[in-house]
């Protein structure tokens, strides 16, 4: 069922219980009041005629009578009856057949010394009054209320014409109301389906920018523009590895076709082959690093994570680096000597951690003519605190904030090995860990790469 049938539905079934809730209580309290007050009135008449009949001396109970069938008032045909102390009729307006005598009404009337009933659809009330002499009499007034159940029935017509036109109206306007508020969203919902891959620039129209629904478009419009930031570095990141890719390949190929130009010495071949490997080599590193790059990209904040002590890892980056890199020099200090492990210690995967360190101290080895890192350790109440520093090259102002993107390369970089995706996975790593990377750096005089890393 549509959402506009629904709340058109809902609307009724709600309006429709509080009009009938209303029409009900009115009814039930228009009848309680006409029954209470035609109670009054068939009292009221009970008492008058047998004061007349009682305490006005030698009055003519035939005029009585007549003066009883021929008063004008809202009680029709009330049907009044006398009885003494031997539940004899002292006196009787009517000649019919004397209506609910029963003995036991009369003694329960004695002994409450009143009564109100219902009785064949009329209303019956009984009293007490004595005459001169002390002597007790039951009189019952019975009639029943023709124009008041006349005006509750009207009362009750009406009420249930109005109610189902109330509810027609409601179903009428409920939908129409229903409409007019989800055409936004019905206008939403058509530009929302022409949106594909090709188009994700296109935004939603946000209305008024205040309403549920306008907010509802500005959040759509953010995750467009999330999404095509991400395709697009999608794209680019497709276009810069097969761009890198093909460097290397490239340099293969025309490498062997110069080999199968003409027979050569073995000396010769040795030397292609040497070349090719270095080649391979690069290739190997190249895709090894788009593979952690993927890698890290789809990792999310749940990797394993356990206790580990920073210095420890900076010790197996220096052994592991040394051990590849004969002429690379890496100096590891603690800038403030730590109290205790926790100082140094964080909530880290190991390998990450490794990968993160390899590839900043590499850096600051392989831009330095001097091939010279120096590592600092540091820490504060919340944070290990690294500090990777170098005198090389260093990084231009206007690139500063550029080097983390995959693929970037300074100008001064290209004249060393690398492929620009090193520090992307840096930053990747630390965003993983909940922590910081940042750099300063001065052209021709050295960077320093700060890396801060919560404890917990
Ligand atoms: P790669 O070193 O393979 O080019 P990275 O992602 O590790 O890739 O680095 C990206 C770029 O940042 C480098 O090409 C270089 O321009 C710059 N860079 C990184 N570290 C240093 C450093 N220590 N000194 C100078 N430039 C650096």
């Amino acid at each position: 069922m549509k959402i506009r049938t629904k709340l058109a539905l809902l609307f009724t079934v709600i309006v429709a219980i509080i009009l009938a809730v209303f029409s009900l209580s009115i009814y039930y309290l228009s009848e309680n009041y006409r029954k209470q007050e035609f109670y009054k009135s068939l009292k009221d008449r009970a008492l008058t005629n047998s004061q007349l009949l009682l305490k006005v001396k030698d009055i003519d109970k035939k005029l009585l009578k007549i003066i009883d069938k021929n008063t004008l008032s809202t009680l029709y045909a009330v049907e009044v009856l006398v009885f003494n102390d031997n539940n004899e009729v002292a006196y009787s307006n009517y000649d019919a057949e004397v209506f609910l005598y029963s003995p036991e009404l009369l003694e329960n009337i004695r002994k409450n010394r009143y009564l109100e009933s219902t009785y064949k659809e009329k209303q019956v009330v009984g009293v007490i009054i004595t005459d001169e002499k002390n002597n007790e009499y039951v009189v019952l007034a019975q009639a029943k209320d023709i124009y008041g159940e006349e005006k509750l029935r009207n009362i009750k017509n009406s009420m249930i014409s109005g109610l189902f036109l109330a509810i027609i109206l409601t179903v009428v306007f409920g939908f129409i109301f229903a409409g007019q508020a989800l055409r936004p969203i019905a206008i939403m919902n058509k530009d929302i389906s022409q949106i594909n891959a090709y188009n994700l620039r296109q935004q939603l129209n946000t209305g008024n920018n205040k309403d549920e629904i306008a907010q509802l478009a500005i959040n759509f419009n953010a995750m467009l523009a999330r999404l095509n930031k991400s395709f697009e570095l999608q794209k680019s990141f497709v276009s810069n590895a097969s761009h890198e890719l093909r460097t290397p390949l490239a340099a293969i190929k025309s490498e062997i076709q110069i080999a199968l130009q003409q027979p050569r010495e073995e000396g010769e071949y040795t030397q292609i082959l040497q070349r090719l490997l270095v080649d391979n080599q690069q290739l190997i590193k190249l895709t090894n690093g788009l593979l952690q790059l993927a890698k890290s990209e789809n990792l999310d904040s749940g990797i394993q994570k356990t206790t580990i002590r920073i210095d420890e890892i900076l010790f197996e980056v220096q052994e592991q680096l040394l051990h590849i890199y004969s002429d690379y020099k890496i100096n590891i200090d603690f800038e403030d000597i730590p109290e205790d492990d926790n100082s140094v210690t964080v909530k880290g995967n190991k390998q990450l951690l490794n990968t993160l360190f390899t590839n900043l101290i590499e850096n600051a080895c392989k831009y330095s003519t001097n091939h010279f890192a120096e590592v600092y350790i540091t820490f504060d109440a919340e944070n290990t605190i690294i500090l990777i520093k170098d005198s090389g090259i260093g990084i231009p102002k206007d690139a500063l904030d550029k080097i983390f993107e995959p693929f970037f390369r300074t100008q001064s970089a290209t004249l060393f090995k690398g492929h620009g995706i090193g520090l992307s996975i840096c930053k990747r790593i630390v965003d993983l860990h909940e922590g910081a990377i940042t750099v300063k750096s001065k052209e021709n005089s050295g960077s320093t790469f700060k890396v801060v890393l919560p404890h917990i």
